[in-house]
């Protein structure tokens, strides 16, 4: 079968190639790839700059966001042929941590965890893949195609649930919520927004494109400003960007009593930002701000996201998904360009 293969640490070594079928060890339920989306961590893989092999084997196959169609469901799965799945992406560590024993893999604090497509077990890009069926997800049949954001909003599902709970720390009654960059987590992190009621802002670099109108069409206010310039102070940031200014400025601008959480993954920076760490500190303790950082996602996430998209507008839904292309064609949707906001593969037809 057909399968998008990279040698980890090697850059320029992704490829589409032929391999064997998928390894029954990754479980006893088989499923037809249907598509699988293209995000940041991908990319880094096949820059060499992340990434890790199955234990013995020198390369890995790509791919964590999944949208599959049962083939066969095995013995007593729960599953029925025909359905749509998603499989979750990290699995357990095998000591196990505290966290991972009661099942919050996500939390896990000793980092042996595995993870689909990154580390140490394959991906979700070939033609077939295996799941152990307590790792796999009924999708709502009407999402269709839509399905294949649901990684992508396990993650704002845990955002939120991490900022939900922080604020019950004391009365709390937040207003509105700034997000920080219109990719297709903050786009996401804005729906979760729309869906708590909250009066929605979401701020980027861009000024044409589909991004403004998208946000928009959600009843939210776009921003091409600074954070510093958007007119009030937030009662939450949830940050996507991962550069060093915004994050800066998010927590310097945040409201008294304010939760950023920050979710996006960045690097060094060109300059250091404007504000010294003392600062930055002092700030939050004046205002009793909470600074919380949230990756991956849990079972629990996985379900909380698959509601979250299943209430959306499909309509809206749909025009995040910018470009789609098979898997031969793959390299050409590998790297965003200035308007995509979700790229993906699109392995056979739904
Ligand atoms: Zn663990």
């Amino acid at each position: 079968m057909k399968a998008i293969t990279v040698e980890p640490g090697k850059k320029g070594s992704v490829q589409l190639e032929d391999i064997t079928e998928p390894d029954l060890r990754n479980g006893s339920m088989l499923v037809e790839a249907v598509a699988t989306g293209i995000c940041g961590t991908d990319v880094e893989i096949v820059e060499g700059n992340y990434g890790w092999a199955p234990p013995g084997k020198s390369r890995l196959v790509l791919g964590h966001e999944s949208l599959g169609r049962v083939i066969d469901p095995g013995l007593s799965s729960g599953f029925k042929k025909g359905d749509l799945v998603v499989g979750i992406v990290r699995r357990p560590d095998p000591v196990p941590c505290s966290n991972c024993a009661v099942g919050e893999w996500d939390m896990c604090r000793n980092g042996l965890y595995t993870e689909r497509g990154i580390k140490e077990i394959d991906g979700f890009m070939s033609e077939r893949w295996r799941i152990e069926p307590e790792y796999a997800l009924k999708i709502d049949p009407g999402l269709g195609i839509l399905g294949v954001l649901h990684e992508t909003a396990t993650v704002l599902a845990k955002a939120w649930e991490m900022v939900k709970s922080i604020g019950q720390r004391s009365y709390w009654e937040p207003r509105n919520v700034l997000v920080t960059g219109a990719g297709p987590i903050g786009l996401l992190a804005a729906l979760g927004g729309v869906e708590l009621g909250l009066d929605v802002h979401v701020l980027d670099r861009a000024t044409a494109g589909p991004k403004p109108s998208l946000v928009k069409d959600l009843g939210a206010t776009y921003h091409s400003t600074t954070v510093s310039d958007i007119g009030f102070k937030p009662d939450v940031v949830i940050e996507c960007t991962g550069v060093g200014q915004v994050i800066a400025d998010s927590i310097m601008n945040v409201g008294s009593g304010g939760i950023v959480c920050l979710t996006g993954v960045g690097k060094g920076g060109s300059a250091p930002p404007n504000w010294a760490i003392a600062d930055i500190a002092a700030a939050a303790v004046l205002q009793n701000n909470v600074i919380v950082g949230s990756v991956n996602a849990n079972k629990r996430h996985w379900y909380k996201a698959g509601l979250a998209l299943a209430k959306a507008d499909k309509k809206w839904l749909e025009r995040l998904i910018t470009r789609r292309e098979t898997p031969e064609n793959f390299k050409q949707v590998l790297y965003r360009q200035p308007d995509d906001i979700k790229n993906i593969i699109q392995f056979s037809d739904i």
